[in-house]
């Protein structure tokens, strides 16, 4: 079976992590510090704060932003459930707006509608969390002046897109926060650079990323003064806000950290499996993942969609493919359609084009080492699907 997405482990991987293992931490030692610094100058943030997943990464940003039972968070419908539950954590209310129908991204056009409709209900936001979906970075500019506009503050979900790019003439990577207040990472194995499980939050803001330091450690405050100046022994701390332990280990650090190296590569290898696709799988009734000018996507995912001209459906072709050994996978359900959600009073098609899109999408297979062959397997029982 082709998995539909992959880790790349090579011997230096394997080697830094055997390092940490004959160090002296296993946690809280000096290669956490080294890999928040490295992906916070990477993406040119400022500041990194390593976490034990992007879902703890989400919650904390959230907490940091001061989010609070009564308050509300945006998000997009089609997306990880995680995406959503940060508000539910923190006993905010949660909504969706609706996606743009090609990019599948959340839709800037039902933002400011719904912002609009809001503004004049007294129901405005207090956070929206856009998703990069499939790595392809969201129209942030147009989203940010509409946080400046309505006050809301934002949140990026980038799981998807470490080493995408806004734009690629002016060199601004997705997790530069020039557009929010704070971007979160993914390092799940199925995601583009892996540490097993875990997750980063990037922010230029010093405050928010001491906040979310703090928050992912207890909540505990040490004093590392010395005696003389304050009066307070060194083996003294003091818990002031109810914090969590969402710390990454150095050993997942140290993983990152060799993978990192090689985020670029993965991004162009990702990129050329895409060129692939979209040279191969021309004149069918399929709808291929966008293109845009001057942007970068790090193509997590490689999404078809079925369009009006197939008279076949999405299921048939996640059956055939899956029959002839190829991983295909669905992303996503519209959060509000699962039963937790339901429970909340979300109802079947609460947003329009995600559910147009719930009925026709398929993620097809796409990580680094995906061999030729394969990707000729692919494209042919496509076509013969088709046929
Ligand atoms: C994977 C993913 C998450 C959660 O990431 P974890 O690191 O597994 O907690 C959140 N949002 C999106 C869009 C994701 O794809």
């Amino acid at each position: 079976m082709i998995p539909y997405g992959k880790q790349h482990i090579n011997k230096d991987d394997i080697d830094s992590v055997i390092e940490v293992l004959n160090s002296d931490f296993l946690t809280q030692g000096p290669i956490v510090p080294k890999f928040e610094e490295a992906i916070s100058s990477y993406c040119k943030s400022g500041y990194g704060v390593a976490v034990t997943s992007a879902t703890a990464g989400l919650h904390i940003a959230c907490l940091a932003l001061d989010l609070k039972k009564g308050d509300l968070v945006w998000t997009s419908p089609n997306s990880f459930v995680a995406s959503a539950n940060c508000a539910i954590y923190c006993g905010a209310d949660i909504d969706f707006v609706d996606i743009d129908p090609h990019s599948h991204n959340i839709s800037v056009d039902a933002l400011k509608e719904k912002l609009e409709e809001a503004e004049k209900n007294g129901s405005l936001p207090d956070i929206l969390i856009p998703v990069h979906l499939s790595g392809l970075p969201c129209d942030m500019k147009e989203i940010y002046q509409l946080s400046q506009k309505y006050g809301f503050k934002i949140i990026e979900d980038a799981s998807h897109a470490i080493g995408s790019k806004y734009s690629i003439k002016k060199n601004y990577s997705v997790g530069n926060c020039m557009y929010s207040d704070i971007t979160v990472f993914s390092f799940h194995p199925v995601k583009i650079i892996t540490t097993g499980e875990g997750g980063l939050c990037v922010t230029k803001n010093k405050d928010l990323s001491n906040k979310m330091q703090k928050l992912k450690s207890h909540g505990i405050t040490r004093y590392q003064n010395n005696t003389q100046d304050t009066g307070i022994e060194k083996w003294n701390y003091a818990q002031d806000i109810i914090g969590f332990n969402y710390r990454m280990t150095d050993i997942q650090a140290a993983l990152g950290l060799s993978q990192l190296k090689r985020l670029d590569d993965f991004i162009s290898m990702r990129n050329i499996i895409a060129k692939f696709y979209w040279d191969n799988l021309k004149n069918l009734p399929i709808d291929l993942p966008i293109n845009q000018d001057d942007v970068l996507s790090s193509f997590h995912l490689f999404i078809l969609k079925l369009n009006k001209n197939s008279k076949k459906s999405r299921n048939d072709l996640y059956k055939f493919l899956t029959d002839n050994g190829i991983g295909v996978n669905f992303h996503y359900i519209p959060i509000y359609r699962h039963p937790a959600y339901e429970k909340l009073g979300f109802k079947k098609d609460y947003c329009r084009e995600a559910e147009i899109y719930f009925e026709r999408a398929l993620s097809i297979p796409i990580f680094p080492n995906l061999s030729e062959d394969d990707l000729y397997k692919i494209v042919n029982s496509i076509r013969l699907f088709f046929e």
